[in-house]
């Protein structure tokens, strides 16, 4: 399968031949020019067939996949699946950084980090009583796969992990919105990073776990880290 079959349509329907080369796309991307990276030229290399050449290239790598250029684009290419796709047909040893050991990790521990299930649930709970000898917060707590919760609050793994502060900010949120709020113990990771390196199958698997929480502890409302 060519990248140019595997970028679907959009709902304006539009398909990448009809790429006129005007370079909006490059216009609007934040980063053209940098290392040599330009969504037309990457657009350009699609169509010609050169798919090779770019999925061995460092260019899908270079991109941050906001969607800018697809924005811009007067006939709706699908640049950001385009480019996803290229980063999918990467062999995953040579997927660059940490993204892919994230990846497998998340699939096979429920969180990026690899956070064993006793200690998320020991840092929730110690973060969260921390929180309750504040003056005002003092009847506050982090409840754990709360059925029929209001609102299911997945975590980015830094929250956890280095950046508990921002969880605090959160909570201090939810508690003074008197917001009815809950934490899945398991699979928690609300970062999917099979969508940035281009594994479609690892990010259906946890969209897939986000969707089971919902329908488990039979919540209507997502707050969605990413
Ligand atoms: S903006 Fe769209 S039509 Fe213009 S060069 Fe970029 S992809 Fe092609
Ligand atoms: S998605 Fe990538 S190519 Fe498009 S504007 Fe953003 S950085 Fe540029």
């Amino acid at each position: 399968m060519s990248i140019k079959n595997l970028a679907p349509l959009r709902p304006i329907h539009s398909v990448p031949d009809l790429c006129m080369a005007c370079g909006t796309c490059s216009a609007g991307c934040p980063i053209t020019g940098m290392d040599g990276f330009d969504p037309r030229k990457i657009v350009r290399m699609v169509l010609m067939g050169r798919d090779r050449e770019l999925v061995e290239s460092k260019l899908p790598w270079i991109c941050t996949l906001c969607g800018k250029c697809e924005y811009a684009c007067p006939m709706g290419i699908n640049i950001v699946q385009m480019i996803r796709s290229a980063r999918g047909m990467v062999d995953r040893d040579k997927v660059p950084g940490q993204i892919h050991k994230g990846v497998e990790l998340g699939l096979k521990t429920g969180n990026n980090l690899g956070l064993p299930a006793e200690d998320f649930t020991f840092i929730i709970e110690d973060v969260a009583s921390e929180l309750a000898e504040e003056p005002g917060f003092e009847d506050f707590t982090a409840p754990l796969d709360k059925k029929g919760a209001n609102l299911l609050h997945t975590l980015h793994n830094k929250l956890v992990n280095t950046q508990n502060e921002d969880l605090v900010h959160w909570w201090k949120i939810f508690h003074l919105a008197k917001e009815d709020f809950t934490i899945p113990s398991e699979n928690w990771e609300g970062v999917n990073w099979g969508l940035f390196s281009g594994d479609d199958d690892a990010m259906k698997i946890v969209v897939g776990r986000i969707v089971d929480h919902m329908k488990n502890l039979e919540i209507k409302n997502l707050m969605y880290p990413e």
